[in-house]
C-alpha cells in the first residue's frame, strides 16, 4: 500500500511518457482538451471547429496554466466524448504541461449498437469488447499513439445504474484489478448517486484511495457529502466555474468546510473546462460561463480558499499530494 501522497518514485504514463511521480507537481484531476462528436465533426461540422486553431488555442491555454504553477491536467474525454489522442498529443508535443489520457466510456444510459451483440452470451458472442478497449488504451496505449490511459472513467447520471452503466463500471473495475490504475466518475451529487458509485467500486474491491467521485462539488448538501467523505473515496470538487451546475460561493464554502473538518485529503479541485467542447461551445462558454477555463483556480479561486483560511498544506495536499496519490497505480492484487 502506498502512502498517503502515493508512492513519489512510481511512474505515471502521461502523452509524453512516463513521468515520476514526484514530477507531477500542480494537478488538475479533470479537465478536457476537446469534447467532439466525429459522426457529426466528419459531416456535419461545428461553426466554431477548426482543429488547429483549437490545437493552437489549447497550446496557448497550456502554457499559460505552465506559468501559473499547473505541472499537471487530467483529460477526462474518453470514446462516447469524442476522445481524439492524436489531436490532444499534437498539443502534448508543444507544451510543457503533462497530460494525462483517460479510458472508459462515456454514457448515462445507453452503449451504442456495436456493444449490443458482441461480448459472451451476445449475437456475436466474443470477449466483451469494453474491456478489451479499456484494457488495451491502458496496457498498450490508445491507438498507435503508445499513449497509456492513466485513469478509468465511469458515469452515472439521472437514468441511473442502467444495465450499460453498470457494464462499463465492471469493465472498469476489471481492469482496474488488472492494472491498479484509478477509476474516477461522473457523478450526479443532486441525486446523492456518488454513494451508489462508490458502494459499487468499493464492493468490487476497487480501493478508496484510488476512487474519484467526480462532481461531488457540485452538491450544496453537507449531510450528503460527509456521507461520500464516510466511504474513504475522494470527492472532485471539480467544476469551478461551471455557472449553469452551481456557483462558486457555495463551492468554495463547501471546500472550506471540509478542510476545516480535516478532510482535505479527500478532495481534488479541478474545473471540467475544455479548449473546445462540441456540448457548450466556445461562444456560448464566453458569454455564459467566462471563468470556466482551466486558470481560474489558480487565479481566482485557490487565493479566495486562502482567505478563508484553508493554508497553504491542505492546498498542497488537495493540487499536489492527492493527485499523485490517486494517479500512481495501486499494487495489483494487494486489495480486497
Ligand atoms: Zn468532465
Amino acid at each position: 500500500m502506498t502512502g498517503v501522497g502515493g508512492d513519489p518514485s512510481a511512474a505515471v504514463p502521461t502523452y509524453r511518457g512516463s513521468v515520476d511521480a514526484a514530477d507531477l507537481g500542480w494537478t488538475l484531476t479533470h479537465e478536457h482538451l476537446f469534447v467532439l462528436f466525429p459522426e457529426l465533426d466528419r459531416e456535419h461540422p461545428h461553426p466554431e471547429w477548426d482543429p488547429d486553431a483549437a490545437v493552437a488555442s489549447a497550446v496557448r491555454g497550456l502554457e499559460e496554466l505552465f506559468d501559473l504553477g499547473v505541472r499537471t491536467v487530467v483529460d477526462l474525454t474518453v470514446p462516447g466524448l469524442g476522445r481524439s489522442a492524436e489531436l490532444v498529443g499534437r498539443v502534448a508535443r508543444r507544451v510543457r504541461v503533462n497530460i494525462v489520457a483517460a479510458t472508459g466510456w462515456y454514457t448515462d444510459d445507453v452503449l451504442p449498437p456495436y456493444f449490443r451483440t458482441h461480448g459472451p452470451g451476445r449475437l456475436v458472442g466474443g470477449p466483451d469488447p469494453l474491456v478489451e478497449i479499456l484494457r488495451r488504451d491502458v496496457v498498450d496505449g490508445i491507438g498507435e499513439t503508445g499513449v497509456r490511459a492513466g485513469v478509468l472513467k465511469a458515469v452515472t447520471d439521472a437514468p441511473g445504474l442502467t444495465p450499460d452503466v453498470v457494464r462499463v463500471m465492471e469493465a472498469a473495475a476489471t481492469v482496474h484489478h488488472e492494472t491498479g490504475v484509478p477509476v474516477t466518475t461522473h457523478s450526479n451529487p443532486a441525486l446523492r448517486n456518488g454513494l451508489d458509485q462508490a458502494r459499487f467500486f468499493l464492493e468490487r474491491g476497487v480501493p478508496a484511495s484510488h476512487l474519484v467521485i467526480g462532481h461531488s462539488g457540485d452538491s450544496t448538501d453537507l449531510d450528503y457529502v460527509l456521507e461520500l467523505v464516510d466511504t474513504g473515496a475522494t470527492l472532485g470538487m471539480d467544476r469551478f466555474g461551471m455557472s449553469h451546475t452551481g456557483d462558486d460561493t457555495t463551492r468554495i464554502a463547501m471546500v472550506a468546510e471540509l478542510v476545516r473538518r480535516g478532510y482535505a485529503s479527500q478532495l481534488v479541485l479541478s474545473h471540467d473546462s475544455a479548449y473546445f467542447s462540441r456540448i457548450t461551445p466556445p461562444s456560448w462558454r464566453r458569454t455564459n460561463a467566462p471563468h470556466w477555463t482551466p486558470d481560474h483556480l489558480s487565479r481566482r479561486v485557490v487565493p479566495t480558499l486562502r482567505d478563508q483560511g484553508v493554508d497553504d498544506a491542505a492546498i498542497e495536499t488537495m493540487m499536489i499530494a492527492n493527485p499523485r496519490r490517486l494517479l500512481t497505480a495501486a499494487p495489483v492484487g494487494a486489495v480486497r
